[in-house]
């Protein structure tokens, strides 16, 4: 009701009446604040809240902090990298019907700025820290296999592999979940401490098992490791190589180029590499080390498994006993 008084009195707020202008200001204040406190946006059902996303990180993060009050969908199909995925348009209008869009921004899912979103669902996780996106200073283009070519635009998106960029992910999702259904509070914040508690603990795993290969130069099949360099002090240079294709001759030159500029003995693979590729670069002393994003689902672990088990198989090769 008092949202309906103040809007009949704007209109007289006009007629230089200043007293009347100060007690119209001060109802509006009054007014926008109330508003803020009764989100109009709010879901008043008990039903979950459906919630699209654009990665399985993204996913991964929702889930533990919405639980069973929210339904989360992650329509990419198994086999394309959500990144550069162009969903079809019966899966765009479901996105659109969705209570909550949960954004990675930095360019992830190019399609999103593309199709027509309702604003009020729409939550871009990085948009509270844009400041820390890593700009690229050659945005490259290449093939993908099947899906064909594609560019990596102009920032860096895998902003989840710095596990304190996550965590600000995982709160600006927090934050939207509190927004619509405020009721819930409690439980989303026990499920954002939960996941802020696993992600600093992934933190201090990958700060160990990384620091000794700070002092050397590193290898990454494919530009998505910028923010897990820059969080661990990596030096690295990047390929645009594909997880199970064998190079062929000119890339093999470009890649000796680049190895005697960087004379790396580990590279990390985003995908499994093509055996061939696995053994050409042992003979050369080099380590083909699997480093998965997980921007998809992996194909067995949960998202939180995959990453420790990420650096698990950093461990140095003779204390494996293998090199992998
Ligand atoms: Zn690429």
């Amino acid at each position: 009701m008092t949202r309906i008084a103040v809007r009949d009195l704007v209109p007289g707020r006009a007629p230089g009446r200043p007293g009347s202008c100060l007690v119209a200001l001060a109802l509006a204040l009054a007014c926008s604040d109330a508003t803020e406190k009764g989100t109009p946006t709010r879901v008043e059902t008990s039903s979950p809240l459906s919630v699209y996303v654009v990665n399985h990180p993204l996913e991964y993060f929702t889930q533990r902090i919405g639980g069973g009050h929210v339904d989360v969908v992650f329509p990419a199909p198994a086999d394309v990298d959500p990144a550069f995925w162009m969903p079809p348009p019966e899966t765009i209008a479901a996105y659109q019907k969705a209570d909550l869009i949960i954004e990675n921004g930095a360019g992830y899912a190019r399609w999103i700025g593309q199709a027509s979103l309702p604003r009020g669902s729409r939550v871009d996780t990085s948009a509270g820290f844009k400041d820390r996106l890593i700009q690229l200073e050659d945005a490259t283009t290449h093939g993908h296999g099947p899906s064909g070519e594609h560019s990596h635009g102009a920032t860096a998106f895998t902003i989840w592999l710095d596990p304190t960029l996550a965590t600000l992910q995982a709160r600006a999702i927090a934050e939207a979940l509190v927004a619509r259904r405020p009721d819930a509070e409690p439980d989303f914040r026990a499920g954002l401490a939960g996941l802020e508690a696993d992600l600093a603990a992934l933190d201090r795993q990958w700060a160990a098992a990384l620091a000794p290969l700070a002092d050397d130069p590193l290898l990454f099949s494919h530009p998505v490791y910028q923010y897990l360099a820059r969080r661990y002090g990596l030096e690295g240079r990047s390929l645009h190589w594909e997880p199970g294709v064998v190079p062929d001759d000119r890339a093999w030159s470009a890649f000796d180029r680049l190895h005697a500029e960087a004379p790396a003995r580990i590279l990390l693979f985003e995908g499994e590499p093509h055996p061939r590729v696995r053994d050409r670069l042992s003979a050369m002393g080099i380590r083909t080390i699997l480093f998965e994003p997980a921007g998809n689902r992996p194909a067995e672990l949960d998202w939180l498994a995959t990453m420790h088990s990420n650096v698990e198989r950093l461990a140095p090769a003779e204390t494996l006993g293998e090199s992998h």
